[in-house]
C-alpha cells in the first residue's frame, strides 16, 4: 500500500535493522525500544490490524504466529520467555495502521500491564 511506513520498510524502501525475512514476513528492530529486546514482525501483505482481518487472511494470520516463534528463537528468547503484543485500534495505541506484532523481552515483565 502506498504511503504505508511498514509496507515501505518490508520492501526495503525505508531502512531498518532487519532481524528476519521470509516470503511472507519481515522483522526488524523497533526504532524506539521499550524493552532490551523489542522487535516488530509484519506481514508483507498490507493488513491494517487484527480487526480488519478477513477469512482470506486466515492463512497469513496463522503463519504469523509461527514467524513470531522463529524470530523469538533468533533473538534467543526461548528460555527466558517473551511478550507478544498486537496493539489494535486507537484506544490500544496503534500508531501504524499495518498489522504488527511487538516481541518484547530481555527483562522481567509485570502482568497485568494495562
Ligand atoms: P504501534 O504503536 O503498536 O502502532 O507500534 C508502532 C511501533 O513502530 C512503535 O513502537 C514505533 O516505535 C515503531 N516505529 C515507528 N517508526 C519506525 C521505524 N522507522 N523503524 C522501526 N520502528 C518504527
Ligand atoms: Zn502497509
Amino acid at each position: 500500500m502506498e504511503d504505508c511506513l511498514f509496507c515501505k520498510i518490508s520492501k526495503g524502501e525505508i531502512p531498518s535493522t532487519k532481524v528476519y525475512e521470509d516470503d511472507d514476513f519481515f522483522a526488524f528492530k523497533d526504532i524506539n525500544p521499550v524493552a532490551p529486546v523489542h522487535v516488530l514482525v509484519v506481514p508483507k501483505k498490507h493488513i491494517a490490524n487484527i480487526a480488519s482481518l478477513t477469512a482470506e487472511d486466515a492463512d497469513i494470520a496463522g503463519k504469523m504466529l509461527y514467524a513470531i516463534q522463529k524470530v523469538a528463537h533468533i533473538l534467543d528468547l526461548d528460555k527466558d520467555g517473551y511478550r507478544v503484543v498486537f496493539n489494535t485500534g486507537e484506544k490500544a495505541g496503534q500508531s501504524v495502521l499495518h498489522m504488527h506484532a511487538h516481541i518484547l523481552g530481555g527483562k522481567e515483565m509485570a502482568w497485568p500491564g494495562v
